[in-house]
């Protein structure tokens, strides 16, 4: 403690019932007057008389003086004791009397006023720190009177410095008071409010100027909005709930919205382009900016941004938006905007805990209707399936058309697993309604797989490749409708399990040809055969092509495969020519990889040369696909195999991208109509125009025809009265073992005889 910094107060404000000072002087006195009327008495009396006063006089003085001391010593202590109190107390104090003739000013109001402990002026003081330019008794009823009285004076810096003085009496000694000032700095308080007013207008000013709109919120149920936003959107006042605010937002707009608002802790900005309901009554397009900002100190989180009416550019992005993102035949979204809006719900979905389902659909055999009923009713059919999808969008869904003839849907997904699967099937009513007037000889389908997000992938395009997946997982049926399941792997995975073991079963020689008769539809001979791959198990099972030519397609082992089947079905149909059969066709079937080797024409030469057989009885199996995989490279290769004189087929006219237009120009000789014509063509009229069609242009071109899985007779006649050259099918016979095959041989023959006869 700083003793030199207290001050002494002055002896008036001791505490005191007796003044031993004063008593002495009484006695001095009445002895004076005892000592005077003893000069009249007697001499010895007097004197000892006045020894006995002086002695009393003394004693007194004595008493006086020790009492004073004492008196005196104890007050002291008291007025210390104050003053190392309030001396260091972290707030501006004043004792003071009324006529200022004591007064202590504390070390915090003496730095904040410039002075030393010794300074002088102390009254000066003291009107300085209340604030009081022209002292008078009025000023001073004001501060003692009021239980806070605020000051403004400037420090010796020059700075305004504002305390709210409490005042109250401690001491009334005769005349005097003495009061105890505490003091209250509200210099930093009255700056943050003058920075908050300044901050404010800034604000407003700035909003005006910007003329956007700001949402502002601090909890989860309540926006404050400026005035902008209450005149953009007719609000009744600038705090709005949330809900009422969400209530404007349009309905498929919203979800985007919950994303923001959802994900609102995070630091990252959020913008969206949302519309909202203006106060014209009319949707507005408003871009929202959002951010958070974490609480600090006694502040509360804030999330809000700027809002801004962008209509008229978004009008103008519409515009480059419909090129971009609009299908221009079916008018609804294209490919691109599906994988953006997709991804954006995928997202919303992962934010929200929402579900979406994406339903991929395919019009089925669309290929064909466009081919044969043109394009323009084509294009009729595409149109009509995108608005029937349409119809079934619900808010913040999609309907978009992939490519082709293939569509995506896009569903909010409420908890109702029945849900895609009665949609779909809603859907296919609708689309077989459309079947009227010119088309109303077809039977318009459609197919459909699907799946759910954010469950069934990682990303959006990995759950639309899902609903892909599951669609093609069906069987080439009509109207099926699959939902993905993530089991639909396992049958890849256990694909390499399926791999060694063909491998091993190819070097045991466990495969086999199996031959199916062909036969010529006018005479009822067999004309050829179709060479079919089986795989034969030491058990005797026997696997369909079906369940390993599309893993040995994706391996080195087709080549192994196609090898066998190509030496094979040579050397089998030479070896029944050599025993006496009729000579036939053996066709083959090749798969892409097989077909586009450059030495091609060498092994199917070398194969020939081998078992010496004639070329024009070997034909060669190609899928329209494979050979619109590479169409130049394709023709070539087509044209060196029909120059050993060599057959070629092109096997289940369609099914793929086919269109009568590859029959101009691929060297073809037979045209196999594929089986899915041929189940309905007694009751399809579009399946019997079709192919009746097919045959007449494949006449014209010299191609011959031949029809594949005609299992009734009810089917043979009718593709016979078509022109079909030639049927295949379980009606002449599965495919067989060799030695089976070879009994139909021998009744062929018989037959043939029996004929002749
Ligand atoms: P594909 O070349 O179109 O062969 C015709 C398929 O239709 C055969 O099935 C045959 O059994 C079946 N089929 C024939 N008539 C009828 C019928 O009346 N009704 C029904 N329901 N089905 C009938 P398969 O033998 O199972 O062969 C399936 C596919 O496997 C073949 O279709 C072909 O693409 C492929 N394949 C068969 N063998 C080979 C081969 O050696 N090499 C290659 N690369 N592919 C082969
Ligand atoms: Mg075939
Ligand atoms: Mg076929």
């Amino acid at each position: 403690m700083n003793n030199k910094a207290q001050q002494k107060p002055r002896s008036n404000s001791r505490t005191r019932s007796f003044n031993p000072l004063a008593a002495a002087l009484i006695i001095v006195a009445a002895s004076a007057v005892v000592i005077g009327y003893c000069i009249n008495v007697p001499e010895n009396a007097r004197m000892a008389l006045i020894i006995y006063v002086c002695t009393m006089v003394c004693a007194t003085l004595i008493l006086a003086i020790s009492g004073w001391i004492y008196k005196n010593k104890k007050t002291s202590v008291d007025e210390k004791d104050i003053i190392k109190i309030t001396e260091n107390l972290n707030t501006e104090m004043i004792i003071w009397s009324d006529d200022f003739e004591y007064v202590y000013i504390n070390k915090k109001l003496r730095d904040l006023l410039g002075i030393t402990a010794d300074y002088s002026d102390k009254k000066e003081g003291v009107w300085t720190a209340f604030g009081i330019n022209t002292p008078d008794p009025t000023a001073l009823s004001k501060i003692v009177g009021s239980n806070s009285y605020e000051s403004t004076f400037r420090n010796p810096s020059g700075a305004f410095v504002s305390i709210a003085w409490s005042t109250s009496q401690v001491k009334k000694y005769k005349k005097r008071s003495v009061y105890l000032s505490t003091g209250f700095n509200l210099t930093e308080l009255k700056k943050m409010r003058v920075n908050l007013a300044n901050a404010n207008d800034f604000f407003h000013s700035a909003m005006e100027l910007a003329e956007i709109g700001l949402v502002m919120s601090t909890d989860k149920k309540v926006f404050r909005v400026s005035p902008e936003m209450v005149n953009m959107l007719g609000l009744k006042s600038g705090t709005v709930n949330i809900n009422e605010y969400r209530a404007l937002i349009h309905p498929n707009d919203r979800i985007q919205f919950d994303g923001a608002v959802r994900s609102r802790d995070a630091s990252d900005i959020k913008n969206i382009e949302i519309r909202l309901r203006s106060a014209d009554g009319n949707y507005r397009w408003f871009s929202h900016r959002f951010k958070s900002i974490t609480s600090t100190g006694n502040s509360l989180p804030l999330f809000g941004g700027a809002v801004i009416d962008v209509t008229e550019e978004h009008e103008k992005d519409i515009l480059i938006e419909r090129l971009a993102y609009i299908d221009e035949v079916t008018e609804i979204a294209n490919r691109n905007k599906l994988v953006v809006t997709g991804q954006e719900i995928y997202d919303s979905c992962k934010v929200l805990d929402y579900s979406f389902w994406i339903i991929v659909l395919d019009i089925d055999r669309f290929h064909i209707i466009n081919d044969t009923c043109g394009y323009s009713n084509g294009n009729y059919i595409l149109k009509n399936f995108a608005h029937i999808l349409y119809k079934f969008v619900t808010p913040g869904g999609l309907a978009a058309r992939i490519s082709g003839d293939n569509f995506a849907l896009l569903l909010r997904d409420y908890g109702d697993d029945e849900m895609p699967t009665r949609t779909v099937k809603s859907i296919q009513d609708e689309f077989a309604k459309l079947a009227v007037d010119e088309l109303a000889s077809i039977s318009l389908t459609c197919s459909a797989g699907f799946s759910k997000m954010p469950e069934d992938g990682r990303s959006f395009l990995e759950v639309m490749e899902h609903a892909e997946f599951a669609l093609k997982s069906n069987d080439g049926t009509q109207s099926s409708i699959c939902g993905y399941e993530p089991s639909m792997h396992d049958s890849i995975i256990g694909d390499t399990e399926l791999e060694k073991s063909l491998a091993l079963a190819i070097e045991n020689n466990e495969l086999q040809l199996y031959y199916q008769p062909k036969i010529d539809l006018n005479t009822g001979r067999i004309m050829g055969v179709e060479a079919l791959i089986r795989w034969i198990k030491p058990d005797g099972t026997v696997i369909s092509p079906d369940a390993f030519v599309p893993i040995a397609e994706s391996s080195h082992l087709i080549g192994k495969i196609s090898e066998f089947v190509l030496n094979e079905g040579c050397r089998q149909n030479k070896l029944w020519q050599k025993m006496g059969y009729p000579p036939i066709v053996m066709s083959i079937n090749f798969a892409s990889s097989d077909f586009y080797q450059t030495d091609l024409k060498d092994k199917v030469y070398e194969a020939l040369a081998r078992s010496a057989l004639p070329p024009q009885w070997l034909e060669v199996e190609l899928t329209e696909s494979l050979a619109l995989k590479d169409i130049d490279f394709a023709i070539d290769q087509m044209n060196r195999l029909r120059e050993l004189g060599v057959k070629l087929a092109m096997d289940d006219f369609g099914t793929g991208y086919s269109s009568l237009r590859y029959l101009q120009i691929l060297p073809i000789t037979l045209l196999k109509l594929d089986r899915s014509f041929i189940i309905d063509i007694e009751h399809d009229n579009i399946s019997f125009e079709i192919v009746a069609a097919v045959i007449r242009i494949a006449k014209s071109k010299k191609i011959e025809t031949i029809a594949e899985g005609i299992e009734n007779k009810g089917q043979q006649s009718i593709l016979r009265s078509a022109g079909c050259d030639y049927g295949q099918g379980y009606l002449y016979g599965k495919p067989m073992p060799p030695e089976k095959i070879q009994e139909l041989f021998e009744q062929n023959v018989r037959r043939e005889i029996d004929t002749k006869r």
